[in-house]
């Protein structure tokens, strides 16, 4: 097979620990032997993040912005262990956090499924995508305990000096206060964000939230996801022939378990946090899930939504050998492959990413898996292998496929 052209670059990020180990893998095996890669390789690896003073996250954000397309390795985000673990200058910022506000995006996570591997919710058939929206409310709360009575006030001043007090709570016994915030651009963006996001992926879209209790809180996110759907994209969405449907977040959640799937569910920064975890775990395993986050102005940023898998990487340096699953990281790539094929118009390669996907999806239906998936796994006497393996069996259905 000639292999294909890219006649666009695409952002590349390296990470750390096994993964970084998987990555060189992957591309090794599964890309390189059928693409002549065209990436703009940045190391995001923390020893390298160290010694440019985490400059490289940031020039690697904005080449994202640049070129549009990028494809990131899972990396540590440093704690007070690992700035004694790596001798860091710096306990350096999440580069998560630090490309996402350099692309101002939303985060969707999609599950992938397997007939193979059961979700937890009978019902469930097709992929629930949630679109968390990454800013404010109790992430940049102000918070404080008081210690005995007296009068709690919200004040705002304007620019102009004038300034408007309300009375939260008159304490006659200690208690605890919070004030949070979100503003105008952040909503919009997160809003288009998702409405782009469903016709990208041809999907309905839900966003629930409790305007019922928080009447101006919540209602500024609704009122604002109900005008720019219908100034913006309800004729999109009506020739696409998929729905935009606003419900109070308990019924959401209700409809959420009773539905069969295949929509994204739009969340306040809270409920993503949490029902990310609830749905991804109920369609199995962390090592399925996949991640991209999407600017308001089109750009488009893929990896795992797992970690670096730590404790497999000590083993494997212990001389064990590499049975962390590789699949997310995988869609990962074959992510970012079709969506560069689909602004280049590069057929081949979008047809590369599908064939790669379907190649991972035969080899684990057919019972050829990794240790992870072994308790969650259907199939009797599944063949369990370790990553090496497991790669070779997708190359081997991909080499089927690709001619
Ligand atoms: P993790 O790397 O996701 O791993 C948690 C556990 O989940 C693993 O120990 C493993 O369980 C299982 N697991 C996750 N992915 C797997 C895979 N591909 N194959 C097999 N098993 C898998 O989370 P963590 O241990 O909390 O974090 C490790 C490091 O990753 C931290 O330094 C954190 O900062 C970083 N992190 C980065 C990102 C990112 O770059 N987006 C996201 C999250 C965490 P068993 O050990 O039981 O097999
Ligand atoms: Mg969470």
């Amino acid at each position: 097979m000639e292999k294909i052209v890219m006649n666009n670059p695409i952002v590349e990020m390296d990470g750390d620990e096994m993964t970084r180990i998987l990555w060189a893998m992957i591309k090794k095996e599964l890309l390189e032997p059928y693409i002549e890669l065209n990436t703009e390789y940045y190391d995001l690896g923390l020893p390298y993040r160290d010694e440019t003073e985490d400059r490289v996250t940031v020039e690697a954000g904005e080449a994202i912005r640049r070129l549009r397309v990028g494809v990131k390795c899972a990396t540590i985000t440093p704690n007070d262990q690992r700035v004694e673990e790596y001798k860091l200058k710096k306990m350096w910022n999440s580069p998560n956090a630090t490309i996402r506000a350099i692309l101002d995006g939303t985060v969707f996570r999609a599950p992938i499924i397997l007939d193979c591997i059961k979700p937890a919710v009978r019902s469930w058939k097709k992929p629930i995508v949630i679109a968390r929206h990454a800013y404010g409310d109790i992430y940049k709360a102000l918070e404080f305990e008081v210690h005995g009575p007296g009068r709690a006030e919200l004040l705002f001043t304007g620019k102009d000096g004038a300034e408007r007090r309300e009375t939260v709570y008159e304490f006659d016994c200690p208690g605890v206060l919070m004030a949070m915030h979100n503003h105008e651009k952040s909503v919009r963006s997160f809003a288009h964000a998702c409405f782009r996001f469903a016709l990208d992926q041809k999907q309905d879209l839900w966003f629930g939230a409790k305007d019922t209790i928080l009447k101006t809180y919540d209602q500024y996110f609704k009122n604002t996801f109900t005008e720019i759907f219908e100034s913006e994209y309800a004729t999109a969405f009506k020739d696409a022939g998929i729905e935009y449907f606003y419900t109070l977040i308990d019924d959401a959640c209700a409809r959420v378990v009773r539905s069969e799937g295949g929509f994204i569910w739009a969340c306040k920064n809270y409920d993503g946090d949490v029902m990310s975890d609830l749905v991804s775990t109920a369609f199995g395993s962390l090592a399925l899930m996949t991640s991209v986050l999407v600017s308001p102005d089109g750009c488009f940023f893929y990896e795992a939504a797992h970690g670096t898998v730590t404790r497999h990487y000590y083993r494997y340096l212990e001389g064990g050998e590499a049975t962390a699953n590789p699949i997310a990281t995988i869609f990962a790539w074959t992510g970012a492959l079709r969506k560069s094929g689909e602004m280049d118009g590069n057929g081949r390669l979008t047809q590369f990413a599908d064939a790669l996907e379907a190649a991972c999806l035969g080899a684990m239906e057919s019972g050829t898996i990794t240790n992870d998936l072994k308790s969650l796994c259907e199939i009797t006497e599944p063949n369990v292998v370790n990553t090496a393996d497991f790669l070779a069996a997708i190359k081997n259905n991909l080499d089927k496929a690709v001619i």
